[in-house]
């Protein structure tokens, strides 16, 4: 048996639901797609995807960072294969006792747990085997985050999966249900091809992706979309809010229409680091700190965030949910926050779910705000009401 066909092997052992193998070669064509992405203001020139690094200055793209990001010699000097592996992270869920009768926000499937770190464990897995299996005579290193080194190119090329017009690759049997994970090693493996399977003519993601993100098939516009705004700490445009429904982390949208994920079936299985499930009570969030923040989201991709963005995001929540118990809690946000977009976005929330309360609230919060756009926010909640 190769040693591609052994690692394989110990993949589908191991509980990974793909493995497949690629060249070292670089992506000149992400590279491409990345740079117009950038240039279109598509992905912010200051946001960390592009940047990486807060030495750099914002609007300052970094062409280098993106190369590097699309070159796997960039990572290892003398790689040669890439091992692309994929897991499928449509599991089975429990009912949570503890969120009965409360508020709470939805989480996106891929953030149930952390599978990302779940992948990575199990990549350490595979190059363990491969040092044994070669006498530690080559270099390799696991990724399981686009953020060094950009992923679905890797896994298209290796024959995971193809290209959704949603931008997120589809496999055969997982359907996009799937985080991503690579080895790169300077071991020369047997290569796989990439499928030929494409989206031929539906749109379904692009009609229905609430924000229309999806400006052409393959091309998402990052700052439209409210996956990438969920985790981060901007303003969340006034046309957005209502289309943010009860979201606390994430969106899947665009996969939970895609006719390839219907058939895909529910795993039994619960990753072992940072699992909160696809619900999360809100309220608690408006005064978390960030130890506690910390705490509560322990290994879970939200813990990586600023706390400021999911406290917005919960305050958006709470304002669609609409329920009058979430007044009293925002109301102490706006008067006592120290930031001026939570304070803003916690303006909306009231006026969205007015009442006498709110609004006496708004009043009293627009006669002593400081800062012009929570004013603005204040201004446009009082008409709401
Ligand atoms: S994740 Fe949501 S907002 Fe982003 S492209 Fe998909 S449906 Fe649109
Ligand atoms: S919804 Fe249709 S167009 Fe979009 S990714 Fe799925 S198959 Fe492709």
């Amino acid at each position: 048996m190769s040693l591609a066909a052994k690692i394989k092997e110990l993949g589908e052992e191991i509980g990974l639901d793909i493995v497949r193998i690629t060249n070292a070669e670089s992506f000149p064509e992400a590279e491409k797609h990345l740079i117009e992405s950038v240039e279109k203001g598509y992905i912010p020139k200051n946001d960390y995807y592009t940047s990486g690094n807060i030495s750099v200055r914002p609007n300052q793209l970094n062409l280098n960072k993106i190369s590097r990001r699309c070159n796997p010699k960039s990572i290892l000097k003398r790689v040669k294969s890439i091992i692309s592996v994929a897991e499928c992270y449509l599991i089975e869920e429990t009912e949570d006792v503890q969120d009965k009768g409360q508020l709470c926000g939805k989480i996106a499937k891929y953030d149930a747990g952390n599978f990302y770190y779940d992948v990575k464990l199990k990549l350490k897995k595979i190059i363990d085997f491969i040092n044994q299996e070669t006498n530690y005579k080559y270099k390799s290193k696991n990724k399981s985050c686009y953020i060094s080194l950009t992923e679905k190119p890797i896994a298209r090329r290796a024959g995971v999966g193809w290209y959704g017009k949603n931008g997120i690759i589809i496999t055969e049997r997982f359907g996009s249900w799937v985080v991503l994970g690579e080895v790169i090693t300077e071991l020369e493996l047997d290569t796989d091809e990439p499928l030929q399977q494409d989206c031929g003519d539906c749109t379904i993601c692009i009609d229905s992706c609430p924000t229309k993100a999806i400006v052409s098939p393959y091309v998402i516009d990052r700052t439209k979309c409210l996956q990438f705004i969920s985790e981060r700490p901007m303003n969340v445009p006034l046309a957005f809010r209502e289309k943010w429904e009860d979201r606390l982390y994430g969106c899947t949208t665009c996969q939970e229409v895609c006719p390839q994920n219907r058939k895909v079936k529910l795993k039994k299985y619960k990753p072992e680091y940072g699992y909160i499930g696809s619900k999360i009570p809100l309220m608690p969030l408006l005064q978390i700190t960030e130890e506690e923040f910390q705490r509560y989201f322990a290994y879970n991709q939200i813990a990586m965030r600023p706390k400021e963005a999911i406290k917005r995001n919960a305050i958006l929540a709470l304002g669609n949910i609409g329920d009058p118990r979430a007044v009293v809690p925002l109301i102490k946000v706006l008067q006592e926050d120290d930031n001026p977009m939570v304070r803003g976005h916690t303006a909306w929330a009231l006026g969205k779910i007015g009442g006498e309360k709110a609004k006496f609230a708004l009043e009293k919060a627009l006669k002593i705000e400081g800062d012009r756009e929570v004013r603005e926010e204040i201004t446009n909640a009082l008409r709401m009401i």
